[in-house]
């Protein structure tokens, strides 16, 4: 379809951040008529559309030349633009086929193995673990997509990679038609994402797109302990794994008699040496190393178990997942800013082997929050409720749990926490909200957590 449109006329690319503007240029050196532009009026976006311009590739920061998109052969999105944005509605009242910048970059990527990774949460804690296996077996390993560098970045350097670790969200699996990967792991299934799907099924379906090209030779990862996972794939050409916190006839399973994660009926680390907190790394864990395992048979050798056991030692895990940020007067403060849905605050909060100060809230994205009743009740010592959800969050759960709502100033709230924690209790940032009332993401949210946690200037 790249390769048609390409002959056809030109390519509109929609959206100048780090995904459009490499796809921008991807599409460019490989000899297709680009057009990019965005209509945010910020200095980055004028910044990149000029640096596009600076190298021959036609660019609008700003605005867009909707004329000019309107005669486009086809149209590139990058994941952050939102489907109602002008230029898309456009396109499909007109019929121009609109794909992600992921379908650009797997096209120019063709041949080179790749691993993708979706599901609701532990994506990117998957993805980079894997990145990380498949090094520690020698390969020239990266990770790409959804956590943070462009697929068409990858695609751009001159020395390929021999495997890709491929972070897909449900958006991208959305715009990805040619989606085909060596081997697909789907993590868990909740809700998410209901400010922008109209329905919970609606986000669902496009995680099920994650098999849209199932075929005999696909391999696929699944969740054992996840009904609503498990049931997503089934009946899909090609062969599934399984892995289980439970089930011990599962391929990768932890097994509580020898508090070991067994893979192919023998054990290959045990539980004590994973560097990573709380039940879900063990299944983040389980997933990653069955994916590199029947990736290739030949990482199921004796040396390369001993290899991925150390790897997984050695794995640091991602900034803003659990991140132990500071121990202060022995309160240990810990950082799930990334812990953007109630699920993923749900197993935060349940890794917590400390009384807890929890600070929940920030931009409601449509979920309940009667779901973490239980595990605040077994670990939080008080829950501060903040940001524009923090009514809602009271509403759900005052009277359960000790609760105070806590202004919309961050530092007010961890003024609070500092002053509610005692030696020997954990402050922990799991807000079950996206950041944008406080915060431009999830990153800025967990850098201010950690800088007032550290008490920095
Ligand atoms: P994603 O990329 O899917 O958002 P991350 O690996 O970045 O996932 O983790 C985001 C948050 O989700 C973590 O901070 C943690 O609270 C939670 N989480 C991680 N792994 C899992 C899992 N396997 N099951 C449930 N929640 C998880």
């Amino acid at each position: 379809m790249i390769a048609e449109a390409k002959g056809r006329g030109e390519i509109a690319v929609i959206g100048l951040g780090r995904s459009g503007t490499a796809a921008a240029r991807l599409l460019a050196r490989d000899g297709a008529r680009v057009y990019a532009t965005d209509a945010g009026g910020s200095e980055a976006v004028a910044t990149a559309a000029a640096a596009l311009r600076a190298e021959g590739i036609a660019a609008d920061g700003g605005s867009h030349d909707m004329a000019r998109i309107r005669g486009a052969a086809l149209l590139v999105v990058s994941p952050g633009v939102p489907p109602e944005a002008l230029p898309l509605a456009m396109a499909r009242e007109a019929g121009i086929r609109i794909v992600g910048e992921i379908e650009v970059a797997l096209h120019a990527l063709r041949g080179v193995p790749y691993i993708a990774v979706t599901g609701t949460n532990g994506k990117s804690t998957v993805t980079a673990l894997l990145a990380h296996l498949l090094a520690a077996l020698g390969h020239r390993a990266v990770a790409a997509g959804n956590i943070g560098r462009a697929l068409s970045d990858v695609a751009l350097q001159d020395e390929r990679p021999d495997w890709i670790a491929l972070e897909v969200s449900s958006f991208q699996l959305h715009d990805a038609p040619g989606l085909a990967p060596t081997v697909g792991v789907l993590t868990n299934l909740s809700p998410d994402h209901l400010d922008r799907y109209p329905s919970v099924d609606a986000y669902y379906a496009d995680k099920a797109l994650l098999y849209r090209n199932a075929s005999a030779e696909s391999r696929w990862v699944v969740n054992a302990d996840d009904r609503l996972a498990l049931d997503l794939g089934l009946g899909c050409a090609g062969t599934r794994w399984a892995f289980s916190r439970r089930d011990q006839h599962a391929t990768a399973h932890d097994e509580a008699a020898r508090d070991a994660l067994v893979l192919f009926k023998r054990p290959l680390i045990t539980r004590a040496e994973l560097p990573l907190l709380g039940w879900h790394n063990v299944e983040n864990t389980l997933a990653a190393l069955l994916a590199v395992m029947v990736a290739d048979p030949a990482h199921q050798s004796k040396d390369a178990r001993a290899a991925l056991a150390e790897a997984v030692r050695s794995f640091r895990g991602l900034p803003h997942r659990l991140e132990i940020v500071a121990d202060d007067g022995g309160v240990r403060w810990i950082n799930d800013s990334k812990a953007t849905n109630v699920s993923s605050a749900r197993v935060a909060i349940e890794a917590m082997t400390r009384p807890t100060v929890v600070l929940l809230g920030g931009k409601h994205k449509g979920e309940p929050y009667t779901a973490l009743r239980e595990p605040l009740r077994a670990h939080a010592k008080l829950v501060i409720a903040y940001g524009e959800a923090a009514p809602l969050v009271a509403a759900d759960l005052a009277g359960d749990v000790p609760l105070e709502q806590c202004g919309s100033s961050f530092e007010d709230v961890m003024q609070r926490a500092r002053a509610a924690a005692e030696p020997g209790d954990a402050v922990l940032l799991a807000p079950a909200c996206s950041s944008f009332d406080m915060f431009t993401n999830y990153e800025f949210r967990g850098n201010e957590f950690r800088r007032l946690a550290r008490r920095d200037a």
